[in-house]
């Protein structure tokens, strides 16, 4: 028996599994040992997703789901859909909402052609709101 047995009882890598010949001790090389550590990091990394419920590990740092490409199964993407879809709907809500009325003096306000969703009815009511902004600071 040599010294180095009471480390490894089972005598293989604890990584690959592959037969360990000679003093090595938990890992048949490098390699394996640090595969083995980097997959400890990745587990320690782990989430549990918000929408499905699964563990993933996060690509980015505030990654609350699955990657939609990487990790998500099919449910998941489609409660990722859904979502994606009530967070449109939910920004909709909010322009139309926000053309209906001017912040200002609260009348309508148009869509502009554009698309662009004014804040104010007219450039009077965006300067009365500025210099009110500008007083504001100023206190
Ligand atoms: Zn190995
Ligand atoms: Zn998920
Ligand atoms: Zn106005």
């Amino acid at each position: 028996m040599s010294y180095y047995d009471w480390r490894n009882l089972s005598g293989k890598c604890d990584w690959c599994g592959e037969e360990l010949s000679g003093r090595r001790e938990r890992f048949c090389g490098n390699a394996c040992r640090l595969a083995l550590r980097r997959s400890e990091k990745a587990q320690k990394r782990q989430r549990a997703c918000g929408l499905c419920g699964q563990s993933f590990i996060p690509q980015r740092p505030r990654q609350k789901f699955c990657d939609y490409y990487e990790d998500a199964d099919d449910i998941c993407r489609e409660k990722q859909d859904d979502r994606d879809e009530d967070q449109e709907l939910a920004e909709m809500d909010l322009a139309e909402r926000r053309d209906a009325c001017c912040e200002q003096c609260g009348k309508a306000v148009k869509r502009a052609a554009t698309g662009r969703v004014a804040k104010y009815c007219g450039n009077l009511c965006r300067q009365k709101a500025y210099y009110e902004r500008k007083k504001g600071q100023a206190l």
